[in-house]
């Protein structure tokens, strides 16, 4: 009896030691579904976009298969502090204060902003004539923040929880502009190119993309850098840059 009991004590450890094995080769990475061409989900309820290609490319170049997560923009950052997520790839910008609460990787793709406009508007040229407007961003967006520096008291932000919801809003007239990333912004207007919007100019942030982790997981950044420079060298980066947005990545 006490034999069969270890033997049973036995098989079990083993076979809890080989699920423990297979959840450390998952990495659950989160992102906010709702930057196209970076991250959305297609019609078939697949993740898809060049932020998408790129980590899983890393995942495998580092022998893990990922699990993808979808959030609100907002929240991603909290859910990589209190580790509800191993990682979070969702077009962010590596800013002063994100890199208080976590740590990133390397750079992988720059950015700037972009402002959009009615097609109809004639007077948004410039930075300084959206002080006193109605401006729609994204929630805890590296646009939000450049919003609220570039309005005064007549003017007011607006946050939505995805861009789309945003450039919606514009079309009806509820805003007077909306502040949002470049690529992601040229790319819903390729899209809806029935809706009367345009990018009225582009704001030269010069934002660099990274990939975000718990603060402290070295050992996660140092192996997804590794990953991310051979597939910079050996061409696949290149290769799903293009697929994305059509021409060669810039050289940095
Ligand atoms: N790059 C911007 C930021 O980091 C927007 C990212 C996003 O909306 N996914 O805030």
């Amino acid at each position: 009896m006490k034999r069969v009991f270890t033997l049973l004590l036995v098989v079990g450890l083993i076979l809890v030691g080989c699920g423990g094995q297979k959840t450390s080769n998952t990495l659950s990475v989160g992102t906010s579904a709702d930057f196209p061409p970076l991250e959305s989900i297609d019609e078939n309820g697949n993740f898809v976009g060049f932020d998408i290609d790129l980590m899983n490319a890393i995942a495998k170049q580092m022998g893990y298969t990922v699990k993808w997560e979808n959030s609100d923009f907002a929240g991603l950052v909290a859910s990589v502090q209190t580790g509800k997520y191993d990682a979070v790839i969702s077009g962010m910008t590596i800013t002063a204060s994100r890199q208080e609460e976590v740590d990133f990787s390397d750079p992988y793709f720059r950015s700037d902003q972009a402002v959009v406009v009615q097609n109809s508007n004639t007077t948004i040229k410039s930075q300084a004539d959206l002080a006193d407007k109605k401006i729609g961003v994204q929630l805890g967006t590296t646009g939000e923040m450049l919003a609220r520096k570039l309005v005064n008291a007549n003017g007011k932000v607006f946050t939505y929880d995805s861009p789309d919801q945003a450039f919606l809003d514009l079309n009806t007239g509820r805003l007077d502009a909306v502040v949002n990333d470049l690529p992601v912004s040229s790319y819903f207007l390729e899209k809806n190119s029935n809706l009367p919007l345009h990018i009225a100019f582009d704001i030269p942030t010069d934002e660099y993309y990274g990939i975000a982790v718990k603060k402290g997981n070295t050992d996660l950044v140092t192996k997804i850098n590794k990953a991310l420079a051979e597939l910079k060298s050996d061409g696949e980066y290149a290769k799903l840059y293009k697929s994305w947005f059509g021409q060669e990545p810039p050289t940095q």
